[in-house]
């Protein structure tokens, strides 16, 4: 079996395992990627949020982003039937990016590997990780695998876990842990025919709450290259409603909705519908002796406020840092350093996503009387920037959440 030693070996070659790499290599430490497929590959989750900006920009990948020609995202747009409220990513509190991009990910993510591979960093393509073993020291030997089932032996000092949905090492370690979120699911695809609105509006995504009490809703995200990407996320019983096939079924749930309705009943599917069920997972913890967990592979909460690839080039800097100073010889305390920091902004995300199914997001979002101050603040965080401290929707999540509905909810009553 052919043998290669490393001093960090990165699972992986999405956003999480991508940044990481780069950061590493800049440290002048020897590194390799191992990808399970070859690129460019379909993967969900197409629309960034502003804080990317600064992680792309600090891992050295903004240019390769900036020169793909990707549309433009500004702000987002939330609607319920007549009810509509814009965030605009130039009227936030934090002082940050005021605009990002919608991404296919097949050209993203090739953009990324290849400025990583151009770094000179190796990327053993169609290498699937298919088991680890750690020694007390934290070193490891990994063993890979190609299509044609011939294997390939990885030493390495310290790994860094960014596999996705593929979670390598929670599944080979036994981390997998249920989520808090209850079981939803997604159909998807990309269309043509989309009647976008014109002018800068173009490149804001769309979140269309659908008729149901539990606030399902519909994502419409425009990409530069006349495609759209469209899908629904919903718990199993609203989607069993609608036609069994995929596609029958998402075209009527588009059909059922005025505003997904208006903007795409000409549109065409450009592939057949595509179901991901189950996504919402967590970890029993982010790091061990030898390795640490990045992006997906660590927990997933839900796609309605577009915080994963945020998330994963977030957690990809910190553990890519804090590895560097492990390998220097230092002691880096990984669960104030790595897991205090990440959290701190999954937390953030957490109270938003669970205050927009229990419907306290939506009750803000669609006052009619809404302070500008709380409209900046929640900007801040739908923008991503959830380590901000300064920000009472980040430092006090839950209680700022809480109070912000009540006020909004006190306002129009006494509005009338
Ligand atoms: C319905 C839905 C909609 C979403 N929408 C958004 C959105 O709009 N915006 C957003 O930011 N996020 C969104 N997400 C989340 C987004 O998909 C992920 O958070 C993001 O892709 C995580 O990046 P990553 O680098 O951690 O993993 P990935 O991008 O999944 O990359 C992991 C890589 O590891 C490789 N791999 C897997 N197993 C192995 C193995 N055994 N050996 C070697 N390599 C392996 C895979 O092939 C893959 O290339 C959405 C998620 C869902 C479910």
């Amino acid at each position: 079996m052919k043998k290669i030693e490393t001093d960090v070996l990165v699972i992986g070659a999405g956003p999480a395992g991508a940044s990481a790499a780069s950061l590493i290599h800049k440290a002048g430490l020897d590194c390799m990627i191992v990808e399970k497929e070859l690129f460019p590959r379909f993967v969900i989750g197409e629309s960034l949020l502003p804080r990317c900006m600064d992680l792309l920009d600090e891992a050295g990948m903004l240019d390769a982003v900036k020169a793909q020609g990707f549309m433009v995202k500004d702000g987002a747009v939330f609607k319920r039937g007549k009810e509509s409220c814009t965030f605009k990513f130039s009227q936030q509190f934090t002082n940050g990016w005021s605009y990002t991009y919608q991404v296919p990910r097949e050209q993203f993510d090739l953009a990324l590997a290849e400025t990583v591979e151009s770094f000179g960093v190796p990327i053993l393509w169609q290498h699937a990780i298919k088991g680890v073993s750690f020694a007390d020291d934290g070193s490891s030997t990994s063993v890979l695998q190609l299509p044609d089932g011939s294997e390939v032996s990885v030493s390495a000092r310290f790994i860094l876990d960014g596999s996705g949905y593929g979670r390598v090492l929670p599944r080979l370690l036994g981390l997998d842990e249920a989520s808090s979120l209850p079981l939803r699911e997604s159909y998807f695809t990309h269309v043509t025919g989309d009647k976008r609105p014109e002018g800068d509006g173009e490149g804001r995504i769309w979140i269309c709450s659908l008729d149901d009490a539990e606030n399902a809703w519909m994502w419409i995200i425009p990409f530069s290259n006349g495609k759209t990407s469209i899908g629904v996320v919903a718990k199993p019983d609203f989607l069993s409603r609608y036609p069994e096939d995929p596609d029958e079924k998402l075209r009527a749930i588009v059909n059922d909705n005025p505003n997904t309705r208006e903007r795409l009943d000409k549109a065409q599917f450009c592939f057949p519908v595509r179901r991901i069920s189950g996504y919402s997972i967590s970890v029993k913890k982010l790091f061990g002796k030898g390795y640490a967990l990045m992006g997906n592979a660590t927990e997933f909460l839900d796609p309605v406020f577009s915080s994963g690839v945020t998330l994963a080039l977030e957690s990809a800097n910190r553990a890519a840092k804090t590895s560097i100073r492990e390998l220097a010889g230092e002691k880096p305390d990984w669960q104030q350093e790595y897991v205090d920091h990440l959290m701190m902004g999954v937390e953030t995300f957490r109270t938003f996503v669970n205050a927009w199914y229990d419907d306290r997001l939506p009750t803000i979002f669609y006052s009619p009387v809404k302070p500008e101050v709380f409209q900046n603040q929640i900007c801040s965080v739908l923008a991503g920037y959830v380590w901000d401290q300064e920000n009472p929707c980040v430092r006090q999540h839950a209680r700022a959440v809480d109070a912000i509905a009540k006020t909004c909810r006190e306002m129009a009553e006494s509005e009338g």
